[in-house]
């Protein structure tokens, strides 16, 4: 027997028009890319998405065309999500900081046919434009008034393209389960592969997010994602926040220390999320400046392993609570976010600061796994670590155009290639990259618990781990660290400040001292080049085995 529940499809449009008729007067502030500071509400976000939506509908655009994005987090790039998305359509975000031989890759991969992209972009695209043939028009979004002399084909101004439509459009309906989004992963072997997200699973994502246990958005935050819109969704951000009512903030192409911490100061933001290199700016700064920020609640840290002095700052110095988040582009992306959970509180302060520098445990929506390399499922005690799996209906079950094969388990469960633990309590902690964990005399080591306390000595800036290959025990570890400036610290000091904090084995073999660690386009220690940085590499420790 069927209920009898309306039928509702989960379509992301159904966000913004509940943002704007029952939060419709908060504001949404953008750095915009020309320049000032530019205010709007929700009223004026679903207006001209509705506006946009019909412009591009009129020039054709239908359910399931691809329409490219190279942009910051700024109200005409979520304008054109929404739009773009309510008329049945993708979005594929491009990353800009991915190098051009990718960018091709992916946008001809994606087949993007229209191309929407920020001023800063249009020498990018101009340089790649003729490998990229398949893109008809590229859409700059600006004004007139900004528009710049380019090259680029069919050069169309948003603004003009905008005043083309209707703001009294009419969404079309269609099915919950057509794409919405996609984004591509950051392939670090071989090619990206992308990763198709639908309405419904944005829009159920979104709901997990918004719970109370999860990231408790309220209409009465402000909210910043200084994580970009390129970089998996903005972490659901752009459709949790009109969700919840909240005012939005969107801090477009300037991400150091001083232009953050200027947009929490004024803009007031109780909220906000981004990977651990963006905090490490912002820090940097408030320790020059002797700046606080008494707004700010609750800051997400994601995206990398988030080093436990980072959050004792944070909560000690500015009273603010991380909530430290694990995801990937694949699991929509938010996996496991740490949060304290009923039953704990009674927990001794110690083991209560153990948890807080775990990973997290899931939301409604979200299973794990944690099995050996035979596929045996590990114990949840907190120390067996294993391979990481994951399953559920924000989790993709295959790549666009079936690149990389069947990609589920038996069960449906998706190997996300961490290696991780899980406790009595289900919180998750990862242990590794499975590519990065460092195997010495078949034990593994974890680089990311050394960078951990690497990074708590106060003269270094950032620390890296890499395995480096070693006659007797197949790896070691090398340490690489950036001195904080104007400091001498020698690896000596550093590592008497690792001792006693690790097993005497994990003890790093060397330590190597470098001006800048690589990043990958979305700001995570790029161990890949690292890797070929200290190729051939050898430790003091390999000549005395031999
Ligand atoms: P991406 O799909 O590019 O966002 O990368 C996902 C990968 O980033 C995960 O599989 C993890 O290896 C890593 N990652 C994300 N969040 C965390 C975290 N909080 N701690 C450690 N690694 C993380």
């Amino acid at each position: 027997m069927e209920g009898l529940m309306q039928d509702w499809p989960l379509l992301v449009h159904t966000i913004l028009d509940h943002a704007a008729k029952y939060h419709g007067d908060r504001e949404v502030v953008s750095r915009s890319v020309e320049g000032p500071i530019h205010r709007c509400t929700y009223r004026d976000i679903d207006r001209r998405s509705r506006k946009l939506a019909s412009a591009l509908s009129k020039r054709g655009v239908e359910l399931g065309d691809i329409l490219g994005t190279m942009a910051w987090n700024g109200y005409r790039h979520m304008e054109t999500w929404y739009a773009v998305m309510g008329l049945g359509a993708v979005v594929h975000t491009v990353n800009p900081r991915l190098f051009a031989d990718q960018l091709d890759y992916i946008i001809n991969h994606g087949e993007d046919e229209l191309f929407f992209l920020d001023l800063t972009f249009v020498p990018v695209l101009e340089k790649i434009q003729d490998t990229i043939p398949k893109v008809k028009s590229f859409i700059i979004m600006t004004d007139e008034e900004h528009m710049p002399d380019t090259s680029l084909r069919e050069a169309v101004c948003y603004e003009t393209l905008l005043a083309e439509g209707d703001g009294d459009f009419q969404w079309p309906s269609f099915d919950e389960n057509t794409a919405s989004t996609m984004c591509y992963t950051s392939g670090t072997t071989g090619n990206p592969k992308g990763v198709l997200y639908s309405h419904r699973s944005n829009v159920l994502h979104a709901m997990a997010v918004c719970a109370g246990d999860a990231l408790a958005l309220k209409s009465t935050d402000t909210i910043m994602p200084v994580v970009p819109m390129f970089h998996a969704n903005a972490w659901s951000l752009v459709f949790s926040t009109p969700m919840s009512g909240a005012k939005f903030v969107l801090p477009g192409a300037q991400m150091d220390g001083a232009s953050i911490y200027e947009l929490l100061d004024t803009e007031k933001v109780t909220f906000t999320a981004a990977v651990p290199t963006i905090w490490l700016m912002l820090l940097q700064h408030l320790e020059q400046t002797g700046e606080k920020l008494p707004a700010l609640e609750r800051v997400v840290i994601g995206g990398s392993a988030c080093p436990p002095a980072m959050i004792e700052t944070f909560e000690r110095n500015y009273d603010a609570q991380v909530i430290h988040a694990w995801g990937m582009t694949e699991t929509s992306p938010l996996g496991t976010l740490c949060v304290t959970k009923g039953g704990l509180e009674d927990l001794d302060a110690d083991a209560a600061w153990q948890i807080k520098l775990k990973q997290g445990r899931v939301p409604y929506t979200v299973d794990l796994r944690i099995e050996d390399d035979d596929g045996n499922a590990l114990a949840w005690d907190g120390k067996a670590f294993g391979h990481l799996k994951i399953k559920g209906p924000g989790v993709a079950k295959g790549y666009f155009k079936s690149e990389g094969g069947d990609i589920l388990d038996r069960d449906g469960f998706f190997s996300t290639g961490d290696v991780s633990t899980m406790d009595e309590h289900g919180y998750m902690q990862i242990t590794d990259r499975s590519k990065d964990v460092i195997k010495s005399g078949g034990e593994w080591i974890s680089s990311i618990d050394l960078e951990n306390i690497a990074v708590g000595h106060p003269d270094v800036t950032e620390a890296a781990v890499v395995g480096i290959a070693h006659p007797k025990w197949d790896e070691r570890p090398l340490l690489v660290i950036v001195r904080r400036e104007g400091s001498e610290v020698s690896g000596e000091d550093v590592l008497k400040f690792m001792d006693g904090k690790i097993a005497k084995w994990w003890m790093p073999d060397d330590v190597a001292f470098v001006d800048e660690i690589p990043h990958t386009a979305t700001g995570k220690i790029s161990k890949l080049h690292l890797r070929q940085q200290f190729e051939g590499y050898v430790l003091p420790t390999a000549n005395a085995a031999e």
